[in-house]
């Protein structure tokens, strides 16, 4: 696996400037200009260790509007019948299979 060009050259360019912050320390700077350069080193360590990180794990896919396994992406039935899900494949394969709620229209 090989490094994000852009992550590396931002890490490099904050590496670097922190470094200059650390070296323009001298015994007139400040507390608060010490803990500046430690944030600053800081920021960019970790910025340089993020690039070892794994990458992010892909995305789940959208929630099925059908919420059917085999027809996640299928057409979504306007009418089900209580009990059944929405895949208007699934419903009229159950429809097809019982005479008793199959809609006019509807012969095999
Ligand atoms: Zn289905």
């Amino acid at each position: 696996m090989s490094v994000d060009p852009a992550r590396l050259a931002d890490a490099k360019t904050r590496l670097r400037a922190a470094g200059e912050a650390v070296f323009a320390l001298d015994a007139a700077s400040g507390l608060r200009d010490v803990r500046a350069a430690h944030t600053r080193l800081r920021d960019a360590c970790d910025r340089l260790h993020a690039l070892t990180d794994p990458p992010p794990p892909p995305r789940p896919p959208a929630a099925a509007p059908t919420g059917c396994a085999r027809h996640p992406a299928g057409p979504v039935d306007p009418d089900p019948e209580t009990g059944w899900g929405d895949c208007l494949l699934c419903n009229t394969a159950r429809r097809r299979a019982n005479p008793a709620r199959r809609p006019e229209g509807l012969t095999r």
